[in-house]
């Protein structure tokens, strides 16, 4: 075992890891070491590159406020260029010298005696550091589906956080199962190369017009010479996210005619969009707007009226060798399958590795046996100096970003007010995580999630007791505003 200390162990390159790391050198810990699985930096927008990648919040706002970037091609832009951005964050901050990559790993167990975190990696090493920063993600975890027979399957299976540009998709049959954001984004690709496409349906998604397009170059050397006039582009854009979050989602009982509007504005859409009424019928969904994350794209529907594309919504019975077969007997016979089937939250993520607190307290057992909950979705109880920052309430608005600089805040007042204490050591009092976790509970009665009709969702912002815990049901300003100013004593601190 290592004897050497850091300052901290962050778990995950990600663009989450990444920001903790940018505030733990502000704050002056200066030795960090940053373990990734994969073998190279960006996380999702490492992971992910299946055709048609794209962010789809506005990239003035999916980015960092501290670093802006004036070379966006598009308002939405193309993954890559969020995959070169956190390149440049990762130097500019550097950053890359403390990550290590292909590094698995296994868990991290608290020790009380030295007050350290005990980080244990696939293959026997074990790394010690001060403080514990996990950032791995929410969607970080792949789902395959549990079908029958997709072992069997003779042509190329691909889920889409595994794509493998080698696959030649030019005129084969193709079959996609998956109609959620990624599945939005890759059909329409698939279509411009396949002979023939069929996309399974189970739940049908709200879509919404994507009012994209190339930022002029005029607007780029607007935003690198004057930085003010890119900040207005993202308060704009963060500003319609707001009103689309609060207005449309977390206030849906005191608001009902926002939420109508934004399901109306999807309907419209799907109406221009789709002429024929039982492929339209097929296409809308039965439960409210924002029980699971609404999705931008002017492609996607009209894919769906092209000859060679069809739309299935009879359930799949199993996968053989040839393809796919439905519960009406009907088979597809298929070179390629694309599993566009999402990410497992409530069963392999929070925590993604396992996570031992003091008097060995298991954070994903304990989280399962009592209730899900984090104080200000960053600090658990029993978890001394420890960061985590994929927790229960801890998605704030819905730009990653938002959420992330608020843990920074967060991070930054903590440890601040630990230091003038001269302390070593901070803990999330009891009584705060349960007042915190009463309030949020409180304030999600009001939202579509507990007050709409989100049953036939099938929404992964609901874990397995159907508690929707994912989203901080808050706004972000309010959400910002108590990373800045919460009390102190809600944490108890003592020396190393
Ligand atoms: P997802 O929203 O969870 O969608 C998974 C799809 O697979 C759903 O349509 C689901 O159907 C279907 N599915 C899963 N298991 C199935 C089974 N056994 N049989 C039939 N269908 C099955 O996952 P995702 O599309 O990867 O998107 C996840 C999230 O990633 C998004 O919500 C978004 O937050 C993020 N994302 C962001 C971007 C971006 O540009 N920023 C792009 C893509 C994704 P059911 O709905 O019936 O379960």
């Amino acid at each position: 075992m290592s004897t050497h200390v850091h300052d901290a162990v962050i778990v995950g390159a990600g663009f989450g890891g990444m920001g903790a790391a940018i505030q733990l050198q502000r704050l002056g810990y200066d030795d960090l070491v940053i373990l990734e699985r994969e073998d190279d930096l960006g996380g999702t927008w490492h992971v992910n590159r299946y055709p048609g990648l794209a962010v789809d919040i506005p990239s003035t706002t999916y980015s960092y406020s501290f670093e802006p970037n004036p070379h966006w091609s598009r308002l939405f832009a193309p993954g890559a260029e969020l995959k070169q951005y956190a390149e440049h964050v990762a130097d500019k901050y550097d950053l890359r010298r403390r990550m290590r990559f292909d590094t698995v790993v296994d868990g991290a167990r608290w020790d009380e005696e030295t007050s350290t975190w005990h980080v244990a990696i696939e293959g026997g090493e074990t790394v010690v550091g001060r403080f514990l920063v996990t950032a791995t993600g929410f969607l970080s975890q792949p789902r395959l589906p549990d079908i029958a027979g997709v072992e069997d399957f003779a042509g190329t299976v691909m889920h889409t956080t595994r794509w493998d540009d080698d696959v030649d998709l030019q005129g084969k049959r193709i079959g996609i199962i998956g109609t959620g954001a990624t599945a939005v984004q890759l059909i329409p690709e698939l279509a411009k190369v396949a002979d023939h496409l069929t996309v399974y349906q189970r739940t049908p998604i709200y879509v919404s017009p994507k009012l994209d397009g190339p930022v002029p170059g005029i607007v780029r050397g607007a935003f690198a010479r004057v930085p003010l006039t890119q900040k207005a582009a993202r308060l704009a854009g963060t500003s319609i996210l707001e009103l689309l979050m609060v207005a449309g989602v977390l206030h849906f009982k005191d608001l009902p005619a926002a939420n109508q509007l934004g399901k109306r504005v999807c309907e419209a859409h799907l109406r221009r969009q789709v002429k024929d009424p039982e492929l339209r019928a097929k296409l809308t969904p039965d439960y409210d707007f924002g029980c699971k994350r609404p999705t931008f794209s002017n492609t996607y529907f009209p894919t769906f009226t092209k000859p060679h594309v069809d739309l299935e919504t009879t359930t799949i019975d199993h996968v053989d060798a040839g393809g796919i077969v439905t519960v009406d007997g009907y088979r597809a016979d298929l070179d390629v399958l694309v599993l566009a089937t999402g990410f497992n939250l409530w069963d392999v993520n929070f925590p993604a590795i396992e996570v031992i607190g003091r008097e060995g307290r298991d954070l994903g057992k304990w989280w399962r046996e009592t209730r899900f909950s984090a104080y200000e979705g960053i600090a658990v109880p029993r978890f001394p100096n420890f960061f985590s920052l994929n927790s229960p309430y801890s998605y704030s608005g819905l730009s990653y970003f938002t959420t992330i600089e608020t843990q920074m805040a967060h991070m930054a007042r903590l440890l601040e007010g630990m230091e003038k204490k001269g302390a070593g050591v901070f803990e999330v009092t009891e009584r705060a995580n349960t007042e915190f976790l009463d309030r949020m509970t409180g304030l999600l009665g009001n939202s579509v999630f507990n007050a709409g009709q989100c049953a036939t969702a099938r929404s992964y912002y609901f874990n397995q007791h159907g508690e929707a815990v994912l989203l901080r049901p808050t706004s972000t300003l309010s959400a910002h505003r108590e990373a800045v100013r919460f009390p102190l004593d809600d944490y108890e601190f003592r020396t190393a």
